[in-house]
């Protein structure tokens, strides 16, 4: 089966074709270290952790490649750094260990390339050479810029975000640089200040500087991906100006190449309607919530709650939604002895499940999908192996969406040894027998205050489950 996806370059929904079937390539924009991620930054992760499985699983493993770069020079990273008095390259090895910390509980795969900015700073000298003999670049006052009225050969500023130049020109109210010929022109390259981090410095044909953030994704996309690759994602918050600019440098310094084929972007998560961000301080980091109890999977339960490229509210309701479901799941995955082969057959890559990822990502169809299996494995007064049967497909699809990677007996009880717990129910139901009920009371309590519900059965027997 064919995936589609919704390209922002030629606004349509385009099945997608690669360029080679035995090397399908992906680069995503990365985080800029200077802080631990929110989950409107896991939202972007999530939704391309999805796409690359599936690309995975319709390409096979080894021909799919995922670049995701890191961000590790600029201008946050220098002013968070000097705020903790430590050196940028500490600051930025700590913040990319809290990334990676985060985003494995997140069950996000690791992409197979993650390069860094400042290892790649000869190829962003040799990309702003290039636009500079093709006459798109220029050096003012020791900064290099890039000039959107010039001729890109094979490109027009503008096209992917769809604003023409004279928009451009109309809407930049803001103080223009003296150095800047135009005013939505962008800086390649610009000149170190005395008082920097020797870390942030790097030497160029322009003198000691660092390089702007548009060039360093061209350059690292280049260098792991080649001229032209598959897809490029990010938020859509970069279309403009951030991609815009990646797009007009790449072609620009390659003319006749067309950089990435496919657009994809994603919708934000918001609060009360507006975007999660650092600077309206209306964030939550994904550590908040593990530090609170809330399990990583439930987290990304709710981030593919909703199409990716549409907004998605995140509030308390949205959480205690996504734990609901997967408790529906696990107890689905709980009645039957399954042993789960891992691998998707033909007939579950040609259902509608599968069809529904196909289709642009349409994860929630996907998840309603799976709530119809899981409802079924419920319902008694269907055959026994028909149910178990639908509980191993459930499992199976689960994990392709990164989801169900626990056992049932892990979710409902966590990794503790459980024999104290053990205990104390047998304790209870002794207490029960000799209708002692404030010591069978008092036990239900004590485990309760430790997060333990009981589940009375009709058999007499007690089952418990982590809160
Ligand atoms: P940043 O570190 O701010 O450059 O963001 C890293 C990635 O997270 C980019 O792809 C952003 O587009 C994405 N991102 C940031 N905030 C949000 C949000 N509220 N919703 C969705 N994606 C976001
Ligand atoms: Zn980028």
């Amino acid at each position: 089966m064919k995936v589609s996806l919704y390209n922002s370059l030629t606004r349509s929904t385009q099945e997608f074709t690669p360029l080679d079937a035995s090397n399908v390539r992906m680069y995503v924009c990365g985080p800029t270290v200077y802080d631990r991620a929110h989950l409107g930054n896991a939202r972007s992760v999530v939704i391309y952790d999805v796409l690359f499985r599936l690309l995975r699983e319709i390409y096979g493993e080894t021909s799919v490649k995922y670049v995701r770069n890191i961000t590790d020079v600029d201008d946050k990273i220098i002013l968070a750094a000097k705020e903790r008095k430590i050196v940028i390259s500490e600051l930025t090895k700590e913040v990319t260990s809290w990334f990676h910390a985060d985003m494995d509980a997140l069950n996000c795969l690791r992409p197979n390339i993650e390069p860094k900015a400042t290892e790649h700073i000869t190829q962003m000298i040799a990309i702003i050479e290039n636009l500079i003999k093709n006459g798109n670049a220029y050096v003012a006052e020791h900064h290099v810029l890039f000039d959107v009225t010039s001729q890109i050969k094979g490109y027009k500023y503008g096209d992917l975000s769809g604003r023409i130049q004279e928009e451009l020109e109309s809407g930049a109210r803001v103080k223009v640089e003296s150095y800047k010929k135009n005013p939505n022109d962008f800086v390649l390259w610009k000149p170190a200040d005395s008082a920097d981090d020797v870390s942030s410095v790097f030497d160029s044909p322009w003198g000691k500087g660092r390089p702007g953030w548009h060039i360093e994704c061209s350059a690292m996309s280049n260098q792991h991906l080649g001229a032209d690759f598959d897809i490029h994602g990010g938020g859509v918050d970069l279309k403009f100006p951030h991609h815009e600019n990646e797009i007009a440098q790449a072609i620009g310094a390659h003319p006749h190449s067309y950089y990435a084929k496919y657009w994809v972007h994603n919708g934000f998560l918001t609060v009360n309607g507006e975007k999660m961000s650092k600077s309206l301080g209306n964030f939550t980091t994904v550590k908040n919530l593990l530090d609170k109890g809330i399990k990583g999977e439930v987290i990304r339960f709710a981030l593919l709650s909703s199409k990716y490229n549409e907004p998605l509210d995140w509030n308390d309701k949205l959480v205690e939604d996504a734990k609901k479901g997967l408790d529906y799941f696990y107890r689905a995955l709980e009645k039957y002895d399954i042993k789960l082969d891992s691998e998707l057959n033909l007939e579950d890559k040609s259902s509608s499940w599968f069809y529904s990822l196909c289709d642009d990502l349409n994860t929630p169809r996907a998840v309603a999908f799976m709530h119809e299996m899981a409802s079924f494995c419920h319902d008694p007064s269907k055959e026994h192996q028909d149910r178990k049967m639908y509980a191993e497909i459930l499992w199976k699809r689960g994990k392709l969406l990164g989801l169900l990677q626990d056992t049932p007996e892990k979710w409902f009880k966590g990794d503790e040894s459980s024999n104290e717990i053990e205990d104390l129910i047998a304790a209870r139901i002794a207490a029960k027998k000799a209708k002692n009920w404030a010591e069978s009371d008092r036990i239900r309590d004590t485990l309760k205050s430790q997060g333990i519900i009981l589940e009375d059965r009709p058999d007499g027997t007690t089952d418990w489950r982590k809160e």
